[in-house]
């Protein structure tokens, strides 16, 4: 299977590194390693290591903070036209190399090369649209019932803001948090998953390669558990923005509760797709193989329960089978595979487990459900159908993060929503329906964040707010003009003259 090749990691110094020699946390403005050494190895062909990377320890995170709570202090003096030449030069970074980024993103998270490539842009694209925020940002003047008294609301940064992000969207993520943390004149300290170190530490090399003064940006490997638990208790950090699992959410938010941290979390959820009698059956499969399937099932936003009303039942689900067929399983790296593998072993065991359990709920396995073999040694599982599936089982009620989708036949819409909404977490639903009044009603019915009309529930623009509700969010929402909510604290000043 293609690697980069020789000629190819020449053209990028931060390839060559990243190739190379073990990769180091960047510690209050400086590269340094540590005794600890961990591999960083492609799920889609675990002969292949990407890279090595030296722990953090917590040293590293304890120097970390105490530096860049001092240097935060002229960075939010900075001017904003500063801050917009840098986030504008990281952009055209990412963006002059995207294909061998988007390599290192395939190699180490498993996402499709084209997907990949594309995470790539769209990350830039979050550096592009926050370079504009930064000169965007504006407070409000207002009269005082009080005479000759003045008053203005004005917007400042928190301070230092911890960034802790998950595996899956290695890039992204990383971009949609540290974008508008340093737009509004925060320090960062980024905390990427262990299982994608490498794009992380091409994005620090990045930002280290600009003008940004020495420590505002940290970039710290090592384990969550050491890392986070640094960040929540230190009362010199004053924001934590985390993307993860539920329950490292929560344990991150019982931590941060004796130094009142600012916290904005987004979780994981359990997402609906509901097809009603009247839907376009090419459009609800397309839907529905996407929003299940895509990544493997391995986002935030993937829909693994497909609520199906009585009347359309026979047609989608034949429909929905010849297209199952033809999905491509693969290396991550070949332009022909749809689906890339499992992020490891773990995950793997975790999908053919939940795959026995629904039988054993009494679920019928109609399709895939399997460890796989393909070209490369790695950790390949084929999309997964359920039917005769129940709103109680617990395959419809934990997040499964896998390629695994069931079909729950209703009677009608009203069903549908009560199906839809029973669950601990509100992310991201979709219907499909030609009927625009069905369309109107759910999109206040639906308990949820991210609302899909004819469209998958996976697969969202940049420059507009994303959140859930329930155990999917907590705090404010993220991107877009609502980014401000959480990397600002208003201060309202009056002045009597
Ligand atoms: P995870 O295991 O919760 O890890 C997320 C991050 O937290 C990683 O950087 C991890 O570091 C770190 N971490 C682990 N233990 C920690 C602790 N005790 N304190 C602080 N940080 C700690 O999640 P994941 O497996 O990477 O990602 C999958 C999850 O993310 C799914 O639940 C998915 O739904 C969710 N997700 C949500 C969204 C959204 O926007 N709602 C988007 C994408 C993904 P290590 O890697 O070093 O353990």
């Amino acid at each position: 299977m293609k690697n980069l090749k020789q000629e190819q990691l020449l053209k990028s110094n931060f390839l060559e590194i990243v190739a190379h020699e073990p990769m180091k946390s960047l510690v209050c403005g400086e590269w340094k390693g540590s005794d600890e050494i961990s591999e960083n190895i492609n799920p889609s062909d675990t002969s292949d290591v990407i890279s090595t990377f030296y722990k953090g320890t917590s040293e590293h995170i304890l120097e970390t903070i105490d530096f860049t709570s001092k240097v935060q202090k002229d960075w939010a003096k900075s001017s904003i036209s500063l801050r917009e030449e840098i986030l504008k030069e990281i952009a055209d970074k990412l963006l002059e190399e995207k294909e061998y980024y988007g390599e290192i993103i395939a190699r180490e998270a498993g996402k499709p090369i084209k997907e990949a490539t594309d995470e790539v842009i769209k990350s830039a694209e979050f550096f592009n649209y926050f370079a504009a925020e930064a000169i965007r940002l504006k407070g409000a003047f207002m009269d005082s019932p009080r005479e000759n008294v003045d008053i203005e609301v004005i917007n400042e940064p928190i301070g230092v803001v911890g960034v802790i992000t998950p595996w899956n969207y290695p890039l992204a993520i990383p971009a949609w948090k540290i974008a508008p943390a340093l737009a509004y004149g925060n320090s960062v300290i980024f905390k990427p998953s262990s299982q994608t170190p490498a794009i992380a530490y091409i994005l620090a090399k990045i930002i280290d390669s600009t003008k940004l003064p020495k420590g505002v940006f940290s970039l710290i490997f090592g384990q969550g558990g050491i890392i986070g638990d640094a960040l929540a208790e230190s009362k010199k950090v004053q924001g934590i923005t985390f993307t993860g699992s539920v329950s490292v959410g929560k344990e991150l938010a019982k931590k941060s509760i004796d130094s009142m941290t600012k916290l904005q979390l987004e979780m994981g959820s359990k997402n609906s797709l509901v097809i009603l009698d009247d839907a376009d059956v090419n459009i609800a499969v397309e839907a529905a193989i996407k929003g299940a399937y895509n990544a493997n099932g391995q986002k935030c936003t993937s829909c693994s329960k497909l609520v199906v009303t009585e009347g359309i039942y026979e047609e989608f689900l034949d429909a929905f089978k010849t297209k199952m067929k033809s999905l491509v399983v693969g290396n991550a790296m070949n332009p022909a595979s749809q689906i890339g593998p499992c992020i490891d072993k773990k995950q793997l065991d975790a999908n053919l487990a939940y795959v026995k359990l629904g039988m054993e709920e009494g679920a019928t396995l109609v399709c895939g459900g399997e460890a796989i073999k393909a070209e490369t040694e790695g950790y390949y599982f084929s999309p997964a159908l359920f039917v005769d599936g129940k709103s109680s089982m617990r395959i419809n009620k934990e997040e499964m993060f896998a390629a695994i989708a069931c079909v729950i036949k209703v009677k009608d819409y009203d069903e549908a929503i009560e199906v839809l909404n029973d669950t601990d977490f509100g992310l991201s639903g979709g219907i499909i329906t030609n009927n625009l009044k069905k369309a109107m009603q759910f999109k206040h019915d639906a308990e949820i964040g991210n609302v899909m009309i004819n469209l998958p529930t996976a697969g969202m623009d940049n420059h507009v707010p994303f959140g859930g509700r329930k155990s999917s969010s907590y705090g404010s929402r993220e991107k877009s003009y609502t980014a401000s909510d959480f990397y600002t604290t208003t201060k309202t000043v009056y002045i009597k003259y």
